[in-house]
């Protein structure tokens, strides 16, 4: 709580029994509470309480959990260090003095001091990944349509996913099994047992690896920090120890996923988050002067720099004179990746790189530079932009900060990440 991991530290009571009965869950605040206020970290949203519940925190409330509050977050989701929240940022406790990495950063550091077992994330580019990594626990980004987002106030809504935040993958696993699984509410999502599997995600958990073949795209690993790379290349020992192998393989594409992901990201929220203008959605203008006037001066005071910065972007990418330069370009890079990421598990089960290629950085230090904030997510939004499930994992740590693996499976190979996941963490 000193970490400031929370927005709105309220209790909310689930059902008396059920799989995650006893067991407390904190909930980022971009998913929607009945009557608890939500805010995505905006100053936009600071007074909007939702009249009902995501299905995810339904699910949560079914199964018997105890939610402890609402967790601190980057602004909609738009960060990698939860430095751009209103309501201030997010101490990593793992690594006092730097960030608990992002946009779930409140989530990831809630579960790593403690003060809850279990959390929930949402994942656009990385933002259950990074701070999991960033804060030495598990967090999981399931294939896309596995989880519902009803309910999840949209950021990129292609490329978004509600994922879990744990100590373990065992207990990350269990809450998944509990939030996975169609909703008629959610025309994306899917029923896993259409794709060649279940839910037993927590009992993959056994750590299995018995001839596992394990790809390491040389394009994800090449960049990261010396520490980093050390790090993770002691736990593909591990794997290998385990009876598990390894190879390297070539995604050529990922080079341009960055970009792709940003052009992408940037287009949808600036069209999602038309609908704050203090009418629809968001603080009242409330001034003198024309809807046009009072719609600028609710968006000028509710948003923050970066949320501006995106919007801003976004709508220009999209403008008629350029979307077929930025975007539609960007749709294209997008199928690139989806096609290589195809091609490499014909080769290999599952594939692993570094979750982050930096250690945390100090608090305050990647603030004035966004390119280098947004360069920092080179290996995770190449797995939103192909729909994919990935897992990360604490394998030690860089001149005394966490390092996470990140493990990548085929579409709903769910289970399979799990298992390789569990054999390190
Ligand atoms: N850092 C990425 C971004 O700022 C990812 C955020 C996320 O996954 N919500 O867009």
């Amino acid at each position: 709580m000193s970490h400031n991991g929370y927005i709105t530290e309220q209790e909310i009571q689930g059902g008396d029994d059920g799989p995650l009965a006893g067991r407390t869950v904190a909930v980022k605040d971009n998913l929607s509470t009945e009557g608890v206020r939500t805010t995505c970290g905006s100053d936009m949203l600071a007074e909007y309480v939702p009249p009902y519940d995501a299905t995810v925190v339904e699910r949560l409330k079914q199964a018997g959990a105890t939610i402890t509050g609402k967790t601190n977050m980057d602004e909609f989701g738009m960060g990698t260090t939860t430095e751009t929240s209103a309501f201030g940022p997010v101490e990593n406790p793992a690594a006092p003095g730097h960030v608990p990495g992002g946009s779930s950063g409140g989530s990831a550091a809630v579960v790593a001091a403690g003060d809850a077992d279990l959390a929930l994330g949402t994942d656009t580019g990385g933002s259950v990944r990074c701070p999991a990594a960033f804060c030495g626990v598990v967090g999981i980004k399931p294939t896309y349509g596995l989880v519902s987002r009803y309910g999840l106030v949209a950021y990129a809504n292609s490329l978004e996913q509600v994922g879990p935040i744990a100590p373990t993958v065992e207990e990350a696993a269990e809450l998944l099994e509990v939030v996975a699984g169609p909703d008629d509410r959610d025309a994306t999502t899917r029923d896993a047992t259409d794709h060649g599997t279940d839910y037993e995600f927590a009992a993959a958990a056994d750590g299995d690896v018995e001839g596992l073949s394990v790809g390491v795209p040389t394009e994800l690993v090449e960049g990261a920090q010396p520490g980093v790379r050390e790090q993770f290349w002691a736990a593909i020992d591990d794997l290998e120890a385990a009876g598990a192998s390894s190879r390297e393989v070539s995604l050529p594409s990922v080079e341009h996923a960055v970009e792709a992901y940003y052009v992408i990201a940037m287009g949808e929220a600036s069209s999602n988050l038309a609908r704050y203008d203090g009418v629809r959605y968001g603080s009242p203008g409330g001034y003198e002067g024309d809807w046009n006037d009072s719609f600028a001066r609710s968006r000028e005071d509710g948003f923050g720099e970066e949320v501006k910065r995106r919007i801003l972007l976004g709508t220009y990418a999209l403008s008629a004179g350029y979307q077929d330069k930025y975007y539609r370009k960007a749709q294209d890079a997008r199928a690139w990746v989806q096609q290589d990421f195809d091609t490499a598990f014909e080769a290999v089960d599952v594939l692993a790189s570094p979750t982050m290629p930096v250690t945390p950085f100090e608090l305050g230090e990647s603030l004035d530079d966004p390119l280098r904030m947004y360069l920092a997510d080179a290996n995770t939004t190449p797995v939103n932009l192909a729909n994919l499930p990935a897992i990360s994992v604490p394998v030690g740590e860089a001149d005394g900060l966490p390092v996470g693996l990140q493990l990548v499976g085929p579409a709903f190979g769910e289970k399979r990440i799990i298992r390789a996941g569990s054999a390190l963490a």
